[in-house]
């Protein structure tokens, strides 16, 4: 069978782009498929990302990673991957919302999901006072008054990092299901914490102006931190057999050249784990087009030899 592509890549943001650039300038036909809106990136202004001064949005700069991929040839599909399996030479098969397509390498760069709480105005809030990554986006509250809702660990770190950096902290659980040593820290910090409690409402008025929970009490606030944790899309890599992380099955197992367990799938960015920064994505991107790129270098090698 003809493989229509060396490498094909399912995600259209930082990891799968940088990974893109890199497989093509190895001499591999590329194609990406995924949605460039559907980027986690797509919403967010970036200032924390080396050589790039100012803010700039991430729309901005996946439209100039498009185009900078495009110059060295790869190709671009704005569909979802849908069904994918392993050709019994070893290749891969993918079927996409329209397309059968064929290639020797697969790189994984579908991002995660974040889990909202789907509260009415929730999503439109999203970068004006709502927010689902405290790593990326505690700086913007310097001095605020800001809430975070959830139950875990990744919700009282959230909780305990931004009290160094706003002026308060409500912390709303339903109930906390952590560590007791991170229980004592969290008890003898200042973050005020509302115990067994849901959010019912949100009131905004162009942003996030306040909070409702679910026994009537109103917390004023400028923003709320949703920590959930995070829902990779892990369904097409469970069914080709990729390893996923023994704990929670939310992130993609790999190496250090980002190889899975799985000869020639390969993953980079946030379906790999945290932290979910961009600058990560990048650099994991970097190093899956590299190594998908001289995988099927050496399966060409290995053909022409007969
Ligand atoms: C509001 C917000 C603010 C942020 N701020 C910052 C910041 O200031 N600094 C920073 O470094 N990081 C920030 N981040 C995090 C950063 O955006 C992510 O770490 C980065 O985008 C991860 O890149 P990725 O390529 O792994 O995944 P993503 O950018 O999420 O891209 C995933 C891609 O996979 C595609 N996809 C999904 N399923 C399929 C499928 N089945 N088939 C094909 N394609 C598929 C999607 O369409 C999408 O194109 C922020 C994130 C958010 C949400």
């Amino acid at each position: 069978m003809v493989n229509e592509y060396d490498v094909i890549i399912f995600g259209c943001g930082p990891a799968g782009l940088q990974a893109a650039i890199h497989a093509a300038r190895k001499r591999c036909s590329v194609l990406v498929l995924g949605r460039p809106e559907k980027s986690s990136l797509y919403k967010a202004h970036i200032e924390n990302f080396c050589c790039v001064e100012g803010v700039k949005t991430g729309k901005e700069l996946i439209e100039t990673g498009i185009r900078q991929a495009s110059g060295f040839g790869v190709e671009f599909l704005e569909e979802d991957a849908v069904k994918t399996a392993i050709r019994e030479d070893g290749g891969f098969t993918v079927e996409t919302e329209s397309k059968h397509l064929s290639c020797l390498a697969l790189i994984m760069a579908t991002g995660v999901s974040r889990k909202g709480l789907g509260l009415k105005g929730e999503k439109g809030l999203v970068g004006r006072g709502v927010s689902y990554c405290v790593d990326c986006d505690a700086n913007f509250y310097k001095d605020a008054t800001v809430a975070v809702f959830g139950n875990g660990s990744a919700a009282v770190h959230g909780a305990l990092t931004l009290k160094d950096i706003a002026s308060k902290v409500f912390l709303i659980t339903t109930g906390l299901d952590i560590s007791p040593q991170l229980k004592e820290g969290l008890e003898k910090s200042s973050v005020q914490v509302f115990e067994p409690r849901k959010i019912k409402e949100l009131i905004a008025d162009g942003s996030l102006k306040a909070i409702v929970l679910d026994d009537g009490t109103r917390l004023d606030v400028d923003g709320l931190f949703i920590e959930l944790g995070a829902k990779g899309a892990m369904e097409l890599a469970a069914f080709l057999g990729v390893e996923l992380d023994p704990e929670r099955f939310t992130h993609i197992v790999t190496d250090k050249n980002q190889a899975t367990n799985v000869p020639g799938i390969f993953a980079a960015g946030d379906i790999c784990g945290l932290p979910y920064q961009m600058a990560k994505a990048v650099g994991e991107g970097c190093i899956a087009g590299i190594s998908a790129g001289s995988y099927c270098q050496k399966l060409k090698r290995e053909a022409s030899k007969g």
